[in-house]
């Protein structure tokens, strides 16, 4: 797949590489260029997936997956982040297909992002799709630009949460998701 625009894009690797003082001709460093814009084409383009629903037949207590994983790019340093995502969800009527949980998540971490955007955007887009009682989206994350520069803190993770319905109104099911987390 040749094209202008990848040539373009290919291009302006090789001005990076050789902003950065390397010798854009040496061997190992031939079909870079060409690589990392494939490689971050697809990163960025995520398989499209049908957001399947089916009623949930009276099934009204809380479902919740845990330790789901997740890849993203901070949009500050195009650097990697990642980690695990819990979500929770209390039904009202519908039910969502268990792996779609996992497929949502991946849909908006494979974007140039920032980790209480996505679990923003996962637990609104489940909010919307589901019509629930309560979703709960909680992100566990080491992000590699702060690791690998200035303060250089390792096993340091960040926590996002984002409570909606039930979870943010009633202490009862905030609970019961807090401590399936524990
Ligand atoms: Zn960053």
């Amino acid at each position: 797949m040749k094209n202008k625009t990848n040539e373009l894009a290919e291009e302006s690797v090789r001005v990076l590489l050789k902003h950065f003082g390397e010798d854009i001709h040496r061997e190992g460093l031939q079909d870079t260029p060409k690589r990392f814009v494939k490689f971050f084409t697809e990163f960025l383009n995520p398989p499209k997936f049908e957001c399947t629903t089916f009623q949930g037949e009276g099934y009204d207590e809380m479902i919740i997956q845990t330790n789901i994983p997740f890849h993203s790019l901070c949009e500050h340093h195009i650097a990697p982040f990642f980690g695990t995502g819990t979500i929770a969800y209390v039904p009202n009527k519908k039910i969502i297909g268990l792996s779609k949980l996992a497929r949502t998540l991946e849909t908006f971490a494979r974007r140039l992002q920032n980790q209480e955007r996505i679990t923003m955007q996962v637990a609104d887009f489940l909010w919307k799709e589901l019509e629930p009682k309560g979703v709960a989206v909680q992100l566990t994350a080491k992000h590699l630009c702060m690791e690998m520069r200035g303060v250089k803190k390792h096993d340091t993770y960040t926590t996002t949460t984002k409570l909606l319905g039930c979870f943010k109104t009633k202490a009862s099911a905030r609970n019961e998701f807090l401590n399936a987390i524990k």
